[in-house]
């Protein structure tokens, strides 16, 4: 019946990591490693770790009409996700400037360029994508006005799925919207504002809930996950891994649960299998890079 399991609608980014003894204090420069460049954004990462599970999944962002625009069209075509959504143009593509020190402590800046150009005429523009899809799939590296605008292009029977990242305030239409809500503990706190008096994830959930999810889902990094809905609040548990570079687990994780929330699973069942998936992420460097296929994760 729907042409999507999943479709993301969100940023894109090219990653431009350079290695640093030491990352550079005001009005200094340093020497770095090679440049290496990476496919990212929250966006771009769910829709490559969907598909890469086999969830028929769309994009819709906007990229650059330039050299990591194309990059990133590239990595979403090579992982199997349809780009006809991916408007070109406006401003040049997504880039975050990162610097990386020996320790692991990195310096990051960000120019939303394209996916700041991503307007909700552009999403209004998108009809048939959300009509075309089960489940519906964002984050808030776009601007927020879009966000709103895609919790109202939404059909009665799709879903919504939203991870607040990086973090703000929410209007009350798009909390109400959320099946689940996705956060980590910073996400948490600063949704629930003066509202978070508690250092308990049960606590979190208990008063997220009350501001209008459907449902949320805290993630706890290797202590696994939490979901709650108004039929109560139960743990998920983390597989044990040796992590090695826990860049997009939370990307991994949210791509996950919603393609298997859209493929019926219970909420407790998909968390259950996007704490795999999480997991499998953790064990490889970088970010789309790190994703597995369904066989690895039954493998794990
Ligand atoms: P974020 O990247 O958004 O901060 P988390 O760090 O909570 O998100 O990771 C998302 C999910 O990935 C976790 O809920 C967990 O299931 C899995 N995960 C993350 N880190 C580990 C780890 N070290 N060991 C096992 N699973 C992990």
């Amino acid at each position: 019946m729907y042409d999507y399991d999943l479709l993301v609608v969100g940023s894109a980014n090219a990653d431009l990591v350079i290695g640093v003894e030491r990352r550079p204090g005001a009005g200094e420069t340093v020497l770095g490693s090679d440049l290496a460049v990476h496919p990212g954004g929250k966006g771009a990462n769910q829709a490559v770790a969907a598909a890469r599970l086999g969830s028929r999944t769309a994009l819709l962002a906007r990229v650059g009409d330039d050299a990591y625009g194309r990059l990133l069209l590239d990595s979403q075509r090579e992982a199997g996700v349809d780009t006809v959504g991916v408007l070109v143009g406006g401003a040049p593509t997504g880039v975050a400037l990162i610097t990386v020190d020996p320790s692991g402590d990195n310096s990051i800046v960000v120019s939303p360029g394209a996916n700041g150009r991503l307007a909700p005429a552009d999403v209004r523009a998108a009809a048939c994508l959300f009509h075309a899809s089960r489940v519906i799939s964002t984050q808030l590296e776009i601007p927020l006005d879009s966000v709103v605008e895609v919790v109202r292009s939404l059909t009665p029977d799709s879903r919504f799925v939203l991870n607040p990242s990086p973090p703000q305030p929410l209007p009350p239409e798009v909390l109400a919207a959320c099946d689940p809500l996705i956060v980590n503990e910073h996400e948490a706190k600063v949704v629930l504002g003066d509202a978070c008096v508690s250092e308990q994830p049960e606590d979190w959930a208990r008063l997220l809930l009350a501001k209008g999810p459907r449902s949320v889902v805290v993630t706890l990094g290797a202590e696994g996950a939490l979901v709650a809905s108004p039929d109560g609040t139960a743990r998920v548990s983390s597989v044990k891994v040796d992590a090695v570079d826990t860049t997009g687990a939370g990307d991994a994780f949210t791509a996950a649960l919603a393609f298997r929330l859209g493929a019926g699973a219970s909420l407790a069942e998909a968390a259950a299998y996007a704490a795999r998936v999480g997991a499998a992420a953790v064990t490889r460097e970088g970010a789309q890079e790190s994703f597995p296929t369904a066989e690895e994760v039954d493998a794990l």
